[in-house]
């Protein structure tokens, strides 16, 4: 199982960020070590001081595919979640000046939050509604039609460089409002109006 990520795919995200505003989408891999498991305490890692979340739309692979289509995208799709990007912030600047790649800054342990999957069919596909409570405070808040580089359009370019296998996760970009996690912090994911998960950072 691969984790794929797309980063500057929401104008706000990248306008807070300073990021220019891209051609293409910007892609990158997580390892599955990267998971945390929602029953274990989370714990910010040692070589950061500036833990940012990154609440995101994802998507389950479910049927494998290479050089999909637009037009059948959704057939490879068999669930919808939300997820946490955890990204070290101060690291990835540092990694970024130096024109270096970011795994180290977005791929650690820990890195990636996968909410229980849920089936398209219980969504409209033409919009779907997410937000991430911090401490019973809304601070960020995303909707699918705001994508720079909607679901289709993804799932097509990522497939003309990686094969898609079952399984296979994809973090869709977040949109504004990311903000250091500081210990005791409880934040909340939701889809549409469910609670996803609750994280509280140890
Ligand atoms: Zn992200």
């Amino acid at each position: 199982m691969k984790i794929i990520c797309v980063g500057r795919n929401y104008v706000d995200h990248a306008a807070e960020l300073k990021n220019e505003i891209p051609s293409d989408p910007v892609i990158f891999l997580k390892p599955e070590s990267a998971c945390h498991h929602l029953s274990r305490p989370y714990k910010i890692p040692e070589f950061t001081l500036d833990l940012h979340h990154e609440l995101e739309l994802i998507l389950r692979i479910g049927k494998s595919g290479k050089n999909i289509q637009k037009i059948n995208a959704w057939s490879h799709i068999n669930g919808i979640s939300v997820g946490i990007d955890f990204t070290a912030r101060d690291l990835q600047s540092t990694l970024k000046s130096k024109g270096l790649p970011w795994e180290l800054s977005k791929a650690f342990d820990g890195s990636a939050i996968v909410g229980e999957f849920y089936h398209p069919v219980e969504f409209n596909l033409q919009n779907i509604r997410f937000h991430l409570l911090k401490n019973n405070i809304k601070v960020q808040e995303g909707q699918t039609k705001d994508m720079l580089f909607d679901i289709p359009t993804l799932i097509s370019f990522i497939s003309r460089y990686f094969t898609l296998n079952e399984g296979d996760i994809l973090f869709t970009g977040t949109p504004s409002g990311v903000s250091r996690v500081n210990t005791d912090d409880k934040l909340q994911a939701f889809l549409e109006n469910r609670c996803i998960f609750t994280l509280i950072v140890h």
